[in-house]
């Protein structure tokens, strides 16, 4: 990961500053001592955050005023704040969330109709990989979040439905394993069964391809699941969809993968976005097989949204062709519903919007 060293300078972020949501119990013990208070109140206070999901000491109504102070002193509270909320026919929301520093991100809460909710979270600040088809690449990077900032978009979105999700995905904004250590650390956090209690089993991150990371997270060993997102059946696609400086070789991307399934014996998935003549052929499906197969991997195909810019999506029957050719070669395939307000504002459109209308206003 020493790649993203010269854009960590960029972020304009104090690292150092602890976040309520990301404090560990022997970590809140020493502060409750420390500030003089009964050892007791660590206990209240861890229990606001992981079980009731509040990091603002205003609603932690068992605490006294005194302690709510030195809490908002020494910890950064309550820090996301919900700017705009989207809501679509079949119940899903799109939040626009702001950050400490005035910036914003997304994130999404989506229900599936057998009931099951999934959050889907963002790890940056915009996107320094600037997939050609990306709303959120086309807008820039600006930094990276830290671990607190991602627990709290966890915690937001408890709150906003009032349960924890069945899965998590972290598919939002952002190249997630360019802030791996962040991503790793909100994680630990929100898989800590002492604590938040999420199981890993149920949480996907999902990646460019960036193979330093993927290495990295199955140095970790943890038992989340991995989604590379290839689109391309050949390096020669894929250069046309995701620029050079982030990319990196199919066989590299497969050498990552096993060595992950490996460490974690996880699920390991890979995304396909499905784009009108420039890697819907028949040729991208076999190749596409031949890769899934080696690296004993399910596809899940995405057909463009038009929403996002300036490509098209295949026809129904393309998309078909394509989806029967990996059958046919013995691949696991599904092709992705696509959840209500995908049709009118895909991945980093809430945020390039509310931009414009600030640069407006
Ligand atoms: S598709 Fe993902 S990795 Fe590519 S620019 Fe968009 S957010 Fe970044």
């Amino acid at each position: 990961m020493r790649e993203r060293t010269d854009r960590k300078m960029t972020s304009g972020t104090c690292d150092s500053e602890k976040f309520l949501a990301t404090a560990a119990p022997e970590q809140l013990s020493a502060f409750i001592k420390n500030s003089g208070e009964s050892a007791y109140r660590a206990g209240q206070i861890y229990n606001w955050v992981s079980k009731k999901w509040i990091t603002d000491p205003a609603d932690m109504t068992n605490l006294p005023a005194s302690t709510k102070e030195k809490l908002k002193e020494n910890f950064v509270c309550g820090a996301l704040r919900t700017e705009k909320e989207e809501t679509c026919e079949d119940g899903s929301r799109k939040l626009l969330l702001s950050l400490p520093d005035g910036e914003t991100v997304e994130c999404a809460v989506l229900e599936a109709l057998d009931g099951r909710t999934t959050f889907c979270l963002s790890t940056q600040v915009g996107c320094p990989v600037r997939c050609a088809f990306c709303a959120s690449g086309a807008s820039g990077f600006v930094r990276d979040l830290r671990a607190g900032e991602i627990v709290e978009e966890y915690l937001l979105c408890c709150r906003l439905v009032g349960k924890a999700p069945d899965n998590v995905v972290i598919m939002g904004v952002g190249e997630p394993l360019l802030n791996c250590e962040n991503l790793v650390e909100a994680l630990e956090t929100i898989c800590n069964p002492e604590g938040i209690g999420l199981a890993a089993r149920r949480v996907t991150i999902s990646t460019s391809g960036w193979t330093p990371g993927i290495r990295e997270l199955a140095r970790h060993g943890r038992q989340w699941n991995l989604a590379v997102s290839l689109h391309g059946g050949d390096d020669k696609t894929r250069a046309l969809l995701i620029p050079g400086k982030y990319r990196r070789d199919i066989r590299d991307i497969i050498e990552a993968c096993k060595l992950h399934k490996e460490a974690t014996g996880r699920l390991l998935t890979f995304e396909y976005v499905l784009l009108a003549g420039i890697n819907d052929s028949t040729e991208q499906a076999t190749k596409l097989a031949r890769i899934a197969g080696e690296a004993n991997a399910k596809v899940n195909l995405i057909p463009y949204n038009k929403a996002n810019g300036a490509f098209e999506r295949p026809s129904k029957d393309i998309i078909k062709k394509f989806e029967n050719t990996l059958k046919m070669l013995r691949i696991p395939v599904t092709v992705r519903v696509e959840k209500g307000f995908e049709s009118s504002a895909a991945c980093g459109q809430l945020r390039s919007s509310a931009a414009e209308k600030r640069k407006k206003e």
